[in-house]
């Protein structure tokens, strides 16, 4: 499975914000955007040039690695959102939203995507009743999530669910049961994925 595996760090540091990449690390002081916030590299704190494209751009590239998503998955995800009725951009993060490992992260399951994706992978994960191994696959309202019980994964599962305080109300998690249920699709304003949509759709209607 293709997928980024660059520093993660230097990702939040190029984007200017916490993307929270890394779970636990990213609410210490050890967080590189806390200690050196400026983009990696020689020129990383020279001045750069503000210009629409640059914006539009650096909001499509946040949002790409938010998720962890490669380049032409993210393309693959714009196309199918501009084709559901609606609002394109808000479509398009609902896709990325309904990815089985953000859901995992936003139930509290894992501490980062790219944990969850590991978890997914590693067929630790059934969705009703049938293992599901592939990150990229798309909740449906009514699915129930479980983890299977047995697993050697369980305390990495346990301690993550430690880290997280809410779940969104279109999720519902049971976290001493490490099962849970989609409850529907989210609205936008449940969506807490720190970008302007409308960026991403400007750029790719060029
Ligand atoms: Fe980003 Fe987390 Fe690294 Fe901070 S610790 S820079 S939020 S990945």
């Amino acid at each position: 499975m293709a997928r980024d595996s660059g520093p993660q760090c230097k990702q939040c540091r190029r984007e200017g914000q916490k993307l929270f990449l890394k779970g636990e690390r990213c609410l210490t002081d050890k967080c590189a955007i806390d200690r050196r916030n400026y983009p990696p590299g020689d020129h990383g704190r020279g001045r750069s040039r503000q210009s629409e494209y640059r914006v539009q751009l650096r909001e499509k590239q946040k949002t790409r690695r938010y998720y962890g998503v490669l380049e032409k998955q993210f393309r693959n995800y714009y196309s199918k959102a501009s084709r559901q009725p609606g609002v394109t951009g808000e479509n398009l993060l609902r896709l990325l939203e309904a990815r089985f490992d953000n859901v995992l992260v936003r139930l509290g399951f894992a501490g980062s995507r790219r944990q969850a994706r590991q978890l997914i992978l590693h067929g630790h994960w059934t969705v009703n009743g049938r293992r599901v191994d592939i990150p990229s696959y798309q909740v449906r309202a009514n699915d129930v999530i479980a983890f299977k019980s047995g697993s050697g994964a369980e305390p990495v599962v346990r301690d993550a669910t430690e880290l997280t305080s809410a779940v969104p109300a279109w999720l519902q998690a049971d976290h001493d049961g490490l099962t849970a249920k989609v409850l529907r699709h989210p609205d936008r304003d449940e969506i807490a994925t720190p970008v302007q949509e409308q960026l991403i759709v400007e750029l790719y209607s060029k």
